[in-house]
């Protein structure tokens, strides 16, 4: 145990997300605040044999002012791979693309997606793929998911499984609730799989030749891509995670300057996916993402106007509700952000008084992950940041996950259908009660 543990939080050597540089610690305490208050960790600590328990947010190395907790430092790692003779793949996740600008000087929320991946071809990429395409592909198993459980009275409220910080936190704190967290893996590591098991093949890659690196906003998926339920054939999927704070940094460090370079364009094997795919970033859009499919897998009908501009669900209030029809159902959802206030929603739960419940542990959902840029006033940033995501989404020909023609044909030619055998395979996964 930290022999400062009552003022900050503790950090295991092994954490995969997160480490402190102890000679940095001003002892605020701020740490310990954020865990407790925001996350719903520090305060139920408990040691899982002899780790501290942490569900790898990142919140406390967001809050940190002094920088003596960060995350764990991937990039010589990532470097070391482009250097060797692997096909080095970026997949970048939605709220990267509204947070990276910030680290070369623009303001929060500048839309840098054509700059970021012109960026990552000069790093060495070998191809860029766009997370919106895992996004739509993971609603379109999520909301297919819903609508058997609501059909054949399966276990409700259904949870989002995409947040792997609350799939932690669920597993150590609630595991009779694991059977309500959707079974689909989240959009980065459905992504790897499909590269890596269709993709590769169809190109006459050697799978194991690749080397597939995710950026995205998030600490926790450090962790996540570790979990050994998410290896596929080839083994780990993902090899790689790094921050948008990370890839800042190495941009510096490179002499890559976002302000100098011209737009590029992801890699048109996975072409960007769709408006509902773009909003997974902002807490309540992937409610909002699954309810506009779920609606057209019910009624055969696109989406309504109301649910493409779902506005109960979206916005910087912590725990939002809302209530939609399908299947001559009322469904009651429910979105979440922040671990802690999560807490005080499962307390409380009774069966069926939800039926879909979406939860992000970070402030705003992942456009405000703890690997994002850090700045002074977080909440506006944050606000900022959703906000170029739904200017996206609106200025999108396509809205909807199952409008997606890569996902149709991904579907086609490789996976028959939502929820198939194959599917099940290559992007569902399952979960563990943690003591
Ligand atoms: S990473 Fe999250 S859960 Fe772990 S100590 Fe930091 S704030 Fe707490
Ligand atoms: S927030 Fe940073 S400086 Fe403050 S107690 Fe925690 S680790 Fe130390």
């Amino acid at each position: 145990m930290d022999n400062y543990s009552e003022i900050r939080v503790p950090i295991s050597k092994k954490n995969p997300s997160i480490k402190r540089h102890n000679s940095k610690c001003v002892l605020c305490g701020k740490c310990k605040d954020v865990c407790q208050k925001k996350i719903g960790v520090a305060g139920y600590w408990k040691y899982d044999s002899e780790d501290i328990v942490c569900i790898n947010c990142g919140q406390c190395a967001a809050v940190c002012p002094v920088d003596s907790i960060t995350e764990q430092d991937d990039t010589n790692a990532l470097m070391e791979a482009i250097n060797s003779n692997k096909k080095i793949v970026f997949i970048t996740s939605p709220a990267v693309r509204v947070a990276l600008g910030e680290t070369a000087g623009y303001p929060a929320g500048e839309f840098v997606q054509g700059k970021m991946v012109s960026a990552l071809k000069k790093l060495g990429a070998d191809y860029v793929f766009d997370v919106t395409f895992g996004a739509d592909l993971t609603i379109m198993e999520e909301a297919s998911e819903l609508i058997d459980r609501i059909k054949n009275n399966k276990t409700l409220p259904q949870f989002t499984s995409c947040c792997p910080a609350w799939v932690k936190f669920v597993e150590t704190f609630y595991p009779k609730y694991i059977p309500n967290l959707s079974s689909t893996k989240s959009p980065i590591s459905m992504q790897a799989s499909v590269i890596r098991n269709y993709f590769a093949p169809n190109n006459k890659i050697n799978p194991n030749d690749l080397y597939i690196v995710a950026v995205t906003p998030c600490v926790a998926k450090k962790y996540e891509i570790k979990r050994p339920e998410l290896s596929g054939p080839y083994g780990q999927d993902t090899d790689l995670v790094i921050t948008t704070r990370e890839l800042g940094k190495l941009l510096k460090r490179q002499k890559i300057n976002l302000k100098k370079l011209n737009d590029e364009q992801f890699d048109l094997a996975f072409p960007a996916g769709t408006g509902a795919g773009m909003i997974f970033g902002a807490s309540g859009g992937v409610m909002e993402a699954a309810v506009r499919t779920a609606y057209y897998l019910t009624t055969g009908n696109n989406p309504t106007d109301n649910l493409l501009n779902f506005t109960p669900v979206r916005g910087l209030k912590d725990v939002k509700t809302a209530k939609v029809k399908l299947l001559d159902t009322e469904l009651n959802l429910c979105v979440i952000y922040g671990t802690a206030n999560a807490r005080k929603v499962l307390n409380k739960l009774k069966t069926k008084n939800y039926h879909f419940i979406e939860v992000m542990t970070c402030p705003n959902g992942c456009v405000g992950g703890g690997g994002q840029p850090k700045q002074k006033d977080n909440l506006l940033a944050v606000e900022a940041r959703a906000n170029g995501l739904y200017k996206q989404d609106e200025s999108l020909g396509l809205k909807a996950s199952f409008q997606n023609a890569a996902v149709q044909n991904v579907y086609k030619q490789f996976l028959d259908a939502p929820l198939s055998a194959k599917a099940k395979k290559y992007l569902h996964t399952t979960f563990t009660a943690r003591k």
